[in-house]
């Protein structure tokens, strides 16, 4: 995918600093360091656009990305990494709460990334934010980062391994991406013009 331009829009709070000209929202969910930012600037081919907080888990906020392709123009929603170890309980209400309102009433959504570290099995939070997802039918697939770490012959037994702790059924995608050597970069990419109606 050729990519004209891309900006950060805004570091939103709430519903009222959401975008209105409903241009199609790609969201990616993940905990920290799993390689969200990243995945960002590969699918942008930027350095540097997204970039990790110095204090992971302490941002609370919906960071929109605007993006114009060959194909037509989109965001990508950035969520706040989840499962870092010291936020208060109130923090991971509050964390709740907005992803969940986002989420539940967000008609330009058309995908959610998940993102899952290839080399471990998807943790509790990531179990949770799986089953949220399919619970309320929201259009997703499973990103595995960082695939470069895992040996060729390791592959299926990690794929496998994704699938059995999230529960996925067949249908739903999981992608092998890796922000060192590009690979999955045009797969995601067909995949979030397809979803996005592009
Ligand atoms: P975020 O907290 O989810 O935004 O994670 P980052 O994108 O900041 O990545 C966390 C760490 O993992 C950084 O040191 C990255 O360089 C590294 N990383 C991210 N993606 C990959 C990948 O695909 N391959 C490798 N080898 N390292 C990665």
């Amino acid at each position: 995918m050729k990519i004209k331009q891309s900006e950060f829009v805004i570091s939103a709070v709430g519903p009222a600093q959401y975008p209105e000209d409903g241009l199609p929202e790609i969201a990616l969910a993940g905990r920290s360091n799993v390689g969200k930012s990243s995945l960002i600037n590969k699918m942008l081919l930027r350095r540097n656009l997204a970039r990790t907080s110095a204090q992971p888990g302490k941002t609370q906020t919906l960071n929109y990305y605007k993006v114009n392709t060959e194909v037509g123009e989109l965001y990508y929603v950035d969520f706040p990494g989840y499962g870092y170890a010291r936020v208060s309980k109130s923090q991971r209400q509050s964390w709740g709460k907005m992803i969940e309102l986002y989420l539940k009433d967000r008609p330009p959504l058309k995908l959610v990334l998940q993102l899952v570290d290839f080399r471990h099995p998807p943790s509790a939070e990531d179990q949770n934010m799986y089953q949220w997802l399919s619970h309320y039918g929201i259009p997703m697939c499973v990103v595995a980062t960082k695939t470069d770490k895992v040996s060729r012959s390791q592959w299926p037994k990690h794929s496998k391994m994704i699938r059995q702790t999230l529960g996925m059924p067949g249908h739903v995608p999981l992608i092998h991406f890796s922000s060192e050597t590009g690979m999955g970069r045009e797969e995601l990419w067909s995949l979030i013009a397809q979803s996005a109606d592009m």
